[in-house]
Order: structure tokens, then sequence, then C-alpha cells
């Protein structure tokens, strides 16, 4: 009988990858309910089709995976050669027959899964470095992959909504992305109220707090709303400021 349990015993770790594992149910439910000739259709993000996005999905999966190697071996395997590269692998696979594509999808998320479970708790510690050139603990690339499938399973634009998103996903990724904004100075002038969750705004409360003659652009509205225009999908949902343009993210 095979051993399909996790090797980590970390409970924040173990609670990270069922996120993920549900994660991955939601994509996969969303591609699975689109035959083979919508696939050809416009996804949610400018100039990919949702084959692009099908393609882009699976090659992240063997891109994480080689991390995952990476920590195993100690030698380095990055997730991609080069942006150049990543992006001709996914112009291919979007010339993939609909078969294929399916079957890459499929394969390279159970591979991945597969991976992190025989994962030795030591490991989980180990710094590999993301396609950005930043330096994470192996850890993250749970993380990272959560990001994807349930975002992406929205962009597919068959029905997956921002708001069926987790709760806490949601929370962890409008962190990243102010986290981003603050890094790079972006988010200047920038008032972001999260209804009913005073805890999540931006500015933060206690730093340079919402100064009238600073502030250049409230936004507002609930989690999913902000998330969804915060990540570039659209304010439409927003109570205020579905207008302003948000800085960029990725
Ligand atoms: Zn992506």
């Amino acid at each position: 009988m095979v051993d399909r349990s996790d090797r980590t015993r970390d409970p924040g770790l173990l609670e990270e990858l069922l996120t993920v594992r549900r994660g991955t149910a939601f994509w996969h439910r969303a591609v699975q309910t689109l035959d083979d000739g919508e696939l050809d259709a416009p996804s949610l993000l400018e100039g990919w089709t949702r084959r692009h996005l099908i393609a882009h999905v699976g090659y992240n999966a063997r891109a994480i995976g080689r991390l995952v190697l990476w920590a195993e071996t100690d030698e380095e395997h990055p997730m991609y050669a080069s942006p150049e590269e990543r992006a001709r692998e996914i112009d291919l696979g979007a010339t993939l027959p609909a078969r294929a594509l399916r079957h890459l999808n499929h394969h390279a998320a159970v591979s991945l899964d597969v991976e992190w479970r025989d994962t030795p708790e030591e490991l989980w510690s180990y710094r590999v470095k993301t396609a950005q050139g930043r330096l994470v603990p192996l850890r993250e690339t749970v993380w990272m992959r959560t990001r994807e499938v349930w975002l992406h399973a929205v962009d597919l634009d068959n029905g997956a909504r921002v708001a069926d998103i987790p709760e806490h996903v949601l929370e962890r990724l409008l962190g990243d992305i102010v986290g981003v904004w603050a890094g790079r100075g972006t988010d200047q002038g920038l008032t972001i109220q999260v209804e009913g969750r005073a805890d999540l705004g931006v500015p933060a409360e206690g730093t340079n707090g919402p100064d009238e003659a600073t502030t250049k652009a409230t936004v507002r509205g609930d989690l999913p709303a902000v998330v969804s225009w915060a990540s570039g999908r659209g304010g439409a949902r927003l109570t205020e400021g579905a207008e302003v343009v948000p800085p960029r993210w990725i």
C-alpha cells in the first residue's frame, strides 16, 4: 500500500497544503466544465485565450516542481530558463490538441502534489528562487501555486468569481499586492477601505494614516471587490473608486 500522506507534520503547512489542493480542485472543475470548442475563447487576461491560460497553469506546476527538485538535489533548477522561454512555451502549449492540453494540466498538477507530499520536513525551509528572482523558503511555493490556481480559475471566465475564493486566501493576496506597492512606493496617495475589515485597509493604521492633503484616490468595497480591483481584474463591484487604475502588481 502506497503512503499517500504528507511527510510534514507542521500544522500550519498542512493547512496551506489543504488550501492549495482545494484551489487545484476548483481550477480543475472550471477547466472540466469547458468543452473543447470553448477553449479557444479569450480568457480575462489580455492577449491570452483559455488555451494559453491552461497551458500556463500546467507549465507553472512543472516550474514549481523544478524548485522542489532544486531543494531535493541542492542543485539550482530555475522555474524558467528566461521570461522569453516561459512565453514561448505557453504559446506553443496553447496550440496543443485539446486532449493533450488537458492532459498536461492534469498531470503537472498531480506530479507537483506528489512532490510536495514526499518533501521531508527539513527541506521546506530550503531557499529557492522565484521567477522574479526573490529568494524564498520552499514552503512559499505552496502559496505561489495557491494564488495561481484560485485566481486563474476566475480568469477562465466561465463562472468562477473572486468571491468564491476563501477569505483567508483573499486576505493574504491583498497583503502581497499592497506589500509590492509599498515596496515600490506606488501606493502613494491611495486609500483602500475594505468594508467590514478595518484591519486590512491601506494605509495601514499607524503608518502615515489617511491624510486629506496626500490622499488622491479612495477605493472602497468588500474584500473580494477590493482584491479583484487590486489584482487588475476590474473594479466593477467596488462601492467607491471603480475608475481608479490600480498600480501594477506583477
Ligand atoms: Zn499565472
